[in-house]
């Protein structure tokens, strides 16, 4: 009988000379294993029957396959099982005086297991599920791996499945074209590290990897980021990700729905515009898009809140000094119904509407006031400090500014002229 979990084995003595314990287990293998005669820990006493070798712990490690023996026997002083659905649990020895941490287990194998460190414990014959005390080999380790990294072609996998434990997954330098769908199966996987290769299209299968957290995919040859992917299970899971140095030209609106993004690196893309919904990005604290094409900033860019922005390198445009009037009085029937939709909050999907008026309503625009305009509306350009959204501001150009140009749209000539003294 085998439990794959992380240990941590803390002498009760530690807080008696003043240490601590390190507070972190190491991956490990725990069996209950059959003793031979050779192997007993202690010498058997006096009368006690040849024939009853009492099972012992096994606790194998990567640095220490062949493993630490660890008496059962009327030998545990304590159970500590209150965490057990959480995959924790710590067995509390007599000799030596040790406590056995247990985490990252399986609650299910963890709960057989504990049952059965029990019976040991009261003397009871489990004979049948013990195993041999040989050393544990390291592809057993291998299968219960956590992170890999892989930076060259000749070290990546051809014949054999990524452990379906890991959590961190590199793969890096290896001319990869796509996504392998080997990896979309690794569903604990909470950072994702594709950088330096030639991957062009992400498959929206990514948006199932629901713990992922960090996903990389600097320098490769992506053209767009998926609308599915912005509505996928990412919204809730991802915080950092790295775009830089590919050739997107744009993001969809949709994007701003990535709501838990606090670290987005755009840099060496062909960006023209961010999505203009980009300050619903609340949660965003580092936001870089060096070397883009960027001409005009959002309105929403205002309603940041950064501690880091580089917006180095781009091609901004001077505030234009005439404003670009599309007012139509009265309006049309499209865009009053579109303004009143948006205003009253009423739910919308293509089940109801065609799906390009539900396109048309997520890119509607909004005014100063905080009403919205569609096709209607008189926009307007400025200039703000991108002081005023970041701690820290990476000057806009050689020049030592930081001031940027900002696109915003009025939904009437009275939100327009209220707002002109803002405007100038
Ligand atoms: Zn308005």
């Amino acid at each position: 009988m085998k439990l794959h979990c992380e240990v941590e084995v803390i002498s009760r003595h530690l807080p008696a000379l003043g240490l601590r314990n390190r507070g972190k287990g190491v991956r490990a293998i725990l069996s209950l294993c059959q003793q031979t005669p050779g192997s007993q820990l202690r010498p058997r006493a006096r009368g006690e029957p040849g024939s009853l070798r009492p099972a012992c712990l096994l606790i194998s490690t990567m640095k220490d396959k062949r493993g630490t023996r660890y008496e059962l026997k009327e030998n545990i002083e304590q159970f500590f099982t209150k965490f057990a659905d959480e995959g924790k649990a710590t067995i509390r020895l007599k000799e030596p005086p040790v406590d056995i941490c247990l985490s990252k287990a399986n609650s299910g194998s963890l709960k057989s297991f504990l049952s059965a460190v029990r019976l040991v414990h009261k003397g009871c014959d489990i004979n049948a599920s013990l195993s041999t005390l040989t050393p544990v080999k390291t592809s057993e380790f291998e299968k219960f791996k956590t992170k890999m990294v892989i930076t060259s072609k000749k070290d990546y996998p051809l014949s054999k499945n990524f452990p379906y434990s890991l959590e961190h997954l590199q793969v890096s330098y290896c001319g990869l074209v796509r996504v392998d769908m080997r990896m979309l199966c690794l569903k604990n996987l909470r950072k994702l590290d594709l950088s330096h290769n030639h991957i062009k299209k992400l498959p929206a299968t990514i948006g199932d990897l629901m713990h992922l957290q960090e996903l990389n995919l600097n320098d490769n040859h992506l053209e767009s980021f998926s609308v599915a992917l912005c509505q996928s299970t990412l919204q809730k899971s991802l915080r950092n990700l790295d775009l830089s140095k590919n050739k997107i030209k744009a993001l969809p609106v949709q994007f701003c729905q990535l709501r838990e993004l606090t670290d987005l690196k755009l840099d060496d893309n062909e960006l023209i515009q961010f999505p203009f919904k980009i300050g619903q990005l609340a949660n965003l604290r580092f936001l870089s898009a060096a070397r883009n094409k960027l001409s005009f900033l959002p309105c929403e860019f205002k309603n940041l809140s950064l501690e880091y922005l580089d917006l180095f390198g781009n091609t901004f445009e001077q505030p234009k000094v005439f404003p670009v009037i599309k007012l139509q009085v009265p309006l049309s029937l499209l865009e009053s119904s579109a303004r009143a939709i948006l205003y009253n909050r009423i739910p919308y999907g293509s089940h109801i509407i065609p799906y390009h008026l539900c396109q048309d309503l997520d890119a509607a625009k909004t005014c100063v006031c905080g009403r919205y305009c569609l096709n209607c509306y008189i926009q307007g350009t400025t200039t703000m400090n991108l002081h005023s959204v970041a701690h820290t501001v990476v000057l806009v150009d050689n020049m030592g500014g930081t001031e940027a140009p900002v696109t915003s749209y009025f939904c009437s000539l009275t939100c327009y002229v209220n707002s002109s003294d803002v405007l100038k």
